[in-house]
């Protein structure tokens, strides 16, 4: 898959996403799991009104890449999700979601939830 031109965008893509809750089961074991120090360090970011929590700001990409939620894993390669950076790269049509959302991050679900 072509992948995308994320750097220096500093997440300005990365803005509340709707989850599931095994998403959010997920993403709450990565943030347990991760070590203390990390953590705050991501914690204490300060971002613009609007970015996603778990945006890495430092190091300039997702801080839970791996438990990133599916919405986050189409973005930028699905036509109702378009980087506009590479707006060619998204040329999948959409899929239904098969699992009910439970919420959006960063909105519904903030770090007080993850801590
Ligand atoms: S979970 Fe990661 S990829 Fe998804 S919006 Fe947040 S920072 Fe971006």
């Amino acid at each position: 898959m072509e992948s995308l031109p994320c750097q220096g965008c500093r997440g300005l893509c990365c803005g509340p996403v709707p989850v599931t809750s095994k998403e959010l089961k997920r993403i709450k074991t990565k943030i347990k799991t991760m070590p203390a120090k990390l953590r705050l360090q991501l914690q204490n970011q300060k971002r613009f009104y609007g970015t996603c929590i778990f945006y890495d700001l430092d190091k300039d990409r997702c801080g839970i890449h791996a438990a990133r939620p599916e919405t986050c894993r189409k973005f930028g390669y699905y036509k109702h999700l378009v980087c506009f950076r590479n707006p060619a790269a998204a040329t999948k049509e959409p899929e239904p979601f098969t699992e009910e959302f439970v919420g959006m991050l960063s909105v519904d679900f903030t770090w007080k939830d993850f801590s």
